[in-house]
């Protein structure tokens, strides 16, 4: 298995599209720090953990209870609006923040693969699929021998 795969980077701005108005904001990761996901060569959709830094250019910006270390589930896709040579990684965490995180380092391990992408046919299903995938998110990772990974080195057990 592949897994676990990190992947670590300041969270940047995307097209501002999709996400949010579908109840699923997407956190953005540097081209460059998605190269580890190159040993995995399936788009789709994944699993694992992720954690914001609190701090934003050495400031204290996030509450403590948003600098945990929560689920997450990532789409891993080509880019349509590069003429899909661009690979995206984008990460929704499962946890309601209260504020917005651009520009915070993003720790992420990724641990199992869920489902290609699909195309959808209506709004309703996208997010019908986005629900079962947290759930799945959620069922994988409650199996013994996961939860390890959430006291992984890689995460900031201080915040
Ligand atoms: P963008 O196109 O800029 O990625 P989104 O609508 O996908 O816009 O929103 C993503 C942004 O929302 C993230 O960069 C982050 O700052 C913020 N955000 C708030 N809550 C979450 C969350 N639970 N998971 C991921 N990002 C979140
Ligand atoms: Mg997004």
């Amino acid at each position: 298995s592949p897994f676990p795969i990190v992947l670590t980077g300041a969270v940047q701005r995307g097209f501002g599209r999709g996400g949010k108005d579908l109840g699923c904001p997407t956190a953005n990761l540097p081209d460059e720090s998605i190269l580890p996901m190159s040993s995995v060569t399936q788009t789709g959709v994944y699993y694992g953990y992720a954690q914001v830094s609190r701090e934003k250019d050495g400031e204290v910006i996030l509450a403590e209870e948003d600098s945990q270390v929560f689920p997450m589930v990532m789409s891993l896709g080509w880019n349509p609006f590069y003429k899909n040579e661009k690979l995206t990684a984008e990460i929704h965490i499962m946890h309601d923040f209260k504020k917005d995180f651009y520009g915070h380092e993003m720790q992420a391990i990724v641990l199992g693969y869920i489902r290609p992408e699909l195309d959808y046919v209506s709004r309703e299903a996208l997010i019908e699929d986005i629900e079962t995938d947290k759930r799945v998110a959620l069922t994988s990772l409650a199996r013994p021998g996961y939860e390890k990974f959430r006291e992984d080195p890689l995460f900031d057990a201080t915040a």
